[in-house]
């Protein structure tokens, strides 16, 4: 489980502006550095006025079609002068989302292009364990087997290269030497299965890809690769509170198991939260706030931080029921493994004594 970077946002005009050069094609990264909203206050910054005056009065020009057309890219549209992204400046807004399935095919293969590859590379299932990869991991993902194939004196990338980068460009390097006693092992193999164990049995179906107890060097102890569950747009609130659940398997699998909790849930905790409070302020999904935003996400692009927008006594109300909703699935999630103790036990030792195992594999013992 990763978080994504931010995505670029383009916009385009066929424009007028007056170059010799026409025809052509104009390109300005970063366009907000100078098309900022002007705040109207008297002696503000007024060189970046000017030259965002100067480029909407070039854009707006007398001449049409002179053949240039511009392009600009910002990761923060909203903070753009509307002056400038008015129709006549520039048209045309094309916001870049993270490529889907499709999208990561295709990326995979224009990066290939450029090393030798195996017979064997099937791009397919790579985009599939790829989910959730922005064009730029994609592209360190083939360079990453490319260094792979190079270390072990081969002319060819295999699949297996392009699996392991995989892992190496969202999780890190494996780290060589085993720093983990026998006892942090169980734990690590119990929790990734409690993860694992918890999506299945909420949806009837393989929830992972892979699951590692390999570390690594980003500090992840265990890792699991989830399905691409392809494009999914809309969750409802069950699927949430089922995802909300599944975060909470990995700490649920080691009380159940150890009676003690670890650090190694922190990154679960911090997702569940997130998810949770999301669901109460923005998704509208508690009776008690209806249909009432009770947060603003600012600045989509760069992180999304979201900032309260309701009285001190709602935000400690928010607080009460996001507490309640993630204890009601933590306690869901440790219902589920008890009630599947032995599968639990059976999965938590394979996976120790394997390392890595496979989402057949995972269901194959489960549906024994
Ligand atoms: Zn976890």
């Amino acid at each position: 489980m990763h978080s994504l970077p931010p995505c670029p946002h383009w916009i385009c005009r066929q424009n007028q502006i007056n170059l010799k050069k026409a025809s052509c094609i104009v390109f300005i990264d970063e366009i907000d550095a100078i098309g900022q909203k002007r705040d109207g206050r008297a002696g503000g910054n007024d060189e970046r006025e000017q030259t965002l005056n100067q480029l909407l009065t070039e854009m707006d020009g007398f001449e049409e079609n002179t053949g240039v057309m511009i392009l600009a890219a910002t990761n923060r549209p909203e903070s753009l002068d509307p002056a400038l992204t008015r129709p006549g400046r520039f048209d045309r807004r094309v916001p870049v989302e993270l490529p889907d399935l499709q999208g990561r095919e295709a990326i995979l293969r224009v990066h290939a292009k450029k090393v030798n590859l195996c017979d064997n590379v099937d791009f397919g299932s790579i985009a599939r364990m790829a989910s959730g990869a922005s064009g730029a991991e994609l592209a360190n993902i083939v360079n990453e087997a490319a260094l792979r194939a190079v270390r072990d004196n081969r002319e060819y990338v295999t699949q297996a290269d392009l699996e392991e980068s995989i892992e190496v460009v969202i999780a890190g390097y494996q780290k060589k030497n085993s720093i983990l006693t026998d006892q942090e092992k169980k734990v690590v193999a119990y929790h990734e299965i409690g993860h694992a164990l918890v999506a299945a049995k909420q949806t009837n179906s393989a929830p992972v890809q892979k699951i590692t107890i390999v570390p690594r060097t980003s500090g992840a102890l265990g890792y699991t690769m989830q399905v691409d569950e392809g494009n999914h747009y809309l969750m409802s609130q069950e699927e949430l509170e089922n995802k909300i659940a599944t975060l909470t398997g990995g700490r649920a699998a080691e009380e159940l198991v150890f009676h003690s909790a670890s650090t190694g849930a922190s990154n679960d905790i911090e997702q569940a939260t997130k998810l949770a409070r999301a669901m109460i302020t923005c998704y509208g999904m508690s009776p008690d706030f209806d249909m009432v935003a009770l947060e603003t996400v600012t600045n989509q692009y760069l992180g999304g931080d979201a900032s309260l927008a309701c009285s001190a006594q709602a935000q400690a109300e928010i607080d009460k029921q996001v507490i309640a909703l993630v204890k009601r699935q933590h306690q869901k999630a440790g219902k589920i493994l008890e009630e599947n103790r032995n599968k639990l036990d059976e999965l938590a030792e394979y996976l120790y004594q394997k390392e890595t195992i496979t989402g057949e594999e995972f269901m194959k013992i489960l549906n024994q």
